[in-house]
C-alpha cells in the first residue's frame, strides 16, 4: 500500500528524498516518512510423528481444496509466534518445533507471506470456529486435495519443502534441484511396499488361522451350537454377552466369506 494521507493527521502527504530508496510520502506536520507497506501473514504445515500432515478446510477459501494453517500477523508478535499462535488457535495443537520455510509474495493481496514446517505429536484436532473441517493426511496423500498451486506459491514450496525433509534430504546444496516428482514417486514406492508387506502377512496369518475356523464351522455344525442358540433364545444368558457366534448368521457369514477369499488365494499358496 503506498500512502497519500497521513494515517497519524489526514495531510496530504508530499514527497521527500530518502536516500537509497529515492522518493518517499512524507508528511511536513508530523515530520515522517511513510514507507509503502502491506500485510504479513504466515502459513504453517503441522506433521506428526507419523510423517501425516494437517489439511484444513475453509468455507470461504473453497469447499473443496484444502490448505495448511495460516493467519495474520499481529503488531510485537514475531513471525514465529504467529505461525504457534495460529495453529493453537486453528487446530488446537502445541508446535514442539518450527523450521523457517521461506517467503512467498502474495501478488493480489498483496501480502508477505511467512512458511513454516512444524512439528505436534499426534493428537485429536480442536477446531476454531474459522475451520470447518480439519484431518490428519498422510503427506503422500496430501496433494490430491490441496489447493493447486504452482512453485513459488506458498502452499507448493512449503509442501515441497516438507517431502524434502522427508526425504532426508536437509542440506541446501546441490540436491536442491531434484524435481518434485522423485519425492512423490519415493513416496508411493514406501507406501506399496508397505501395503503389499501387510498383505503379505495378512494371507499368511489368514492361512494360519484356518484350522481354528475349521473348528468353529465344526462349532456350527454340532449339537452344542444349537443347544447353545436356545437357550439364548430363551434369555438364559446374560445381556452383555458377546453373542456374534449365536447370531442368525454370524458364523455363516464368516464361512462363506473365509470360502470366497480362500478360493480367490489359491493360486498364491499354489505358488508358494
Ligand atoms: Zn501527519
Amino acid at each position: 500500500m503506498r500512502y497519500k494521507f497521513c494515517p497519524e493527521c489526514g495531510n496530504k502527504l508530499t514527497e521527500i528524498e530518502a536516500g537509497d530508496d529515492g522518493m518517499v510520502p512524507y508528511c511536513a506536520a508530523c515530520d515522517k516518512r511513510w514507507f509503502d507497506s502491506f500485510q504479513s501473514c504466515v502459513i504453517v504445515l503441522t506433521y506428526n510423528e507419523y510423517d501425516e500432515i494437517v489439511l484444513s478446510n475453509q468455507w470461504y477459501l473453497s469447499n473443496n481444496y484444502t490448505s495448511f494453517t495460516s493467519g495474520f500477523m499481529k503488531p510485537g508478535e514475531t513471525a514465529e509466534e504467529c505461525a504457534v499462535r495460529e495453529v493453537k488457535e486453528e487446530l488446537g495443537l502445541d508446535l514442539e518445533s518450527i523450521e523457517y520455510a521461506g517467503t512467498y509474495w502474495l501478488e493480489g493481496p498483496e501480502q508477505l507471506m511467512h512458511g513454516f514446517i512444524g512439528f505436534a505429536k499426534k493428537k485429536e484436532l480442536v477446531l476454531s470456529k474459522e475451520i470447518d473441517a480439519a484431518r490428519w493426511v498422510p503427506v503422500y496423500e496430501a496433494a490430491e486435495t490441496m489447493f493447486p498451486d504452482k512453485p513459488g506459491g506458498p502452499l507448493y514450496e512449503v509442501y515441497h519443502k516438507f517431502l524434502k525433509m522427508l526425504a532426508g534430504d536437509r542440506h541446501m546444496g546441490k540436491e536442491e534441484s531434484a524435481p518434485p516428482r522423485i519425492y512423490r514417486m519415493e513416496a508411493i514406492l514406501q507406501k506399496a511396499t508397505q501395503t503389499l508387506n501387510t498383505l503379505d502377512a495378512n494371507i499368511l496369518e489368514l492361512q494360519q488361522v484356518q484350522g481354528d475356523i475349521q473348528e468353529l464351522a465344526d462349532y456350527y455344525d454340532s449339537p452344542e451350537w444349537r443347544k447353545d442358540f436356545e437357550a439364548d433364545e430363551k434369555g438364559l444368558f446374560s445381556s452383555d454377552l458377546r453373542r456374534g457366534v449365536l447370531s442368525e448368521d454370524g458364523i455363516y457369514n464368516l464361512l462363506e466369506r473365509n470360502k470366497e477369499t480362500m478360493e480367490m488365494l489359491k493360486p498364491f499358496f499354489d505358488e508358494e
